[in-house]
């Protein structure tokens, strides 16, 4: 071990030595008794031991307290031990390509508080552990290639995330709760089986890149358009990309929908002298049909409608939205807008898309 170099930036580096666990543990002992011990446990910041052949990460690792920056990935740990969550100033954890899953993180997990960015990429986790969910400060978390088929609601208490990789993976479904992740600036989740996103996503102002690309998706919500920031989103091998969709799914109407549409449409008064609460409050949810040719409104009976939204004259992103009537759609016009950069309003967020990598 070069101590001079130890010195002089405060940390040390045995990666990519292929040393098993005892050997790593003897290195770093010696390190401890030939040096002023209190010395290295109070300067040693940064800790280099990825591509070794740790089968665990020996004792020694929890002596240096001020470690902020712990690198253990290609390894083959099965579990990070207990001990671990006493670093209390780490800030940086990377522990991608090991043998980690479910159970291998301690239960107090939680108390490395100061943690910003976890990376435990290619393992065999299929959850978010609840113990990630409480590191408060994270601001990256990175779980690529795992066999996460699950992301818990509580995803939503990691408040200061602003970097979420978790494309590689066996998500069908992501929660509605990923919309209050407001610092969010990069969502990567490619390589899943997604078939579609909840609308919340729209409320994520600060994400500049969506990695959609490798999954199922037949259509993106258009609350989408919403999102000024983003600069970059993938779309390649979805089938949206490929096929067009234009099943309707249609229940018609009952007869208290029909006589309220008309109340709306007519414009005929009523107050609480004629109408129970309940329907008061019923005539109160009416939607407006979004096709601005129409002037009807719906309540509970819509028809889902995917429109094609125009990139420039390139290409055609199908965005879902609701319909009063299945009539709706039968102007071509409406439904497919013209394949040149066109004045429709709900085309100019895209404009601001700097990268739109669909093949
Ligand atoms: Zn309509």
């Amino acid at each position: 071990m070069d101590l001079q170099l130890f010195k002089s930036t405060n940390s040390i580096d045995l990666s990519y030595l292929q040393l098993s666990v005892n050997l790593i543990e003897e290195q770093l002992v010696n390190l401890h008794q030939t040096e002023n011990e209190q010395l290295v446990a109070e300067h040693v910041q940064a800790l280099y031991l990825q591509h070794n052949l740790m089968i665990y990460l020996p004792l020694v690792v929890s002596h240096f307290q001020q470690l902020k920056f712990l690198d253990v990935s290609s390894n083959q740990l099965t579990e990070i031990s207990d001990q671990l969550v006493h670093l209390s100033q780490l800030t940086t954890l990377i522990a991608k390509n090991n043998m980690l899953n479910d159970n291998a993180l301690p239960k107090d997990f939680g108390m490395l508080e100061n943690l910003e960015e976890l990376n435990l990429s290619g393992n065999s986790f299929t959850t978010i552990s609840p113990q990630i969910l409480e590191l408060t400060k994270l601001k990256g978390l990175l779980m690529g290639a795992n066999q996460i088929n699950h992301v818990p609601a509580d995803i939503m208490k990691l408040q200061k995330l602003q970097v979420l990789y978790l494309g590689g993976n066996n998500l069908t479904e992501i929660p509605a709760e990923m919309g209050h992740l407001g610092d969010l600036q990069a969502l990567i989740l490619c390589q899943n089986q997604l078939q579609s996103l909840p609308s919340t996503i729209s409320h994520l102002h600060q994400l500049r890149s969506l990695a959609l690309h490798k999954n199922r998706l037949t259509t993106l919500p258009p609350e989408i358009v919403q999102l000024k920031g983003l600069a970059e989103l993938s779309l390649r091998d979805n089938p949206l990309v490929v096929r067009f969709i234009r099943d309707m799914i249609y229940v018609p109407p009952t007869l208290l929908e029909l006589s309220a549409r008309t109340i709306k449409i007519k414009n005929i008064p009523y107050g609480q002298d004629e109408l129970p609460k309940n329907l008061i409050s019923y005539l109160q949810t009416a939607h407006h049909c979004l096709n601005p040719k129409c002037k009807g409104v719906y309540f509970d009976a819509r028809v889902e409608h995917v429109k094609f939204v125009d990139f420039c004259g390139k290409y055609k992103i199908p965005l879902l939205q609701y319909l009063c009537s299945p009539r709706c759609k039968t102007q071509p016009a409406f439904y497919m807008s013209d394949s040149d950069c066109s004045e429709d309003d709900e085309e100019i967020p895209f404009s601001r898309l700097k990268k739109v990598l669909l093949g």
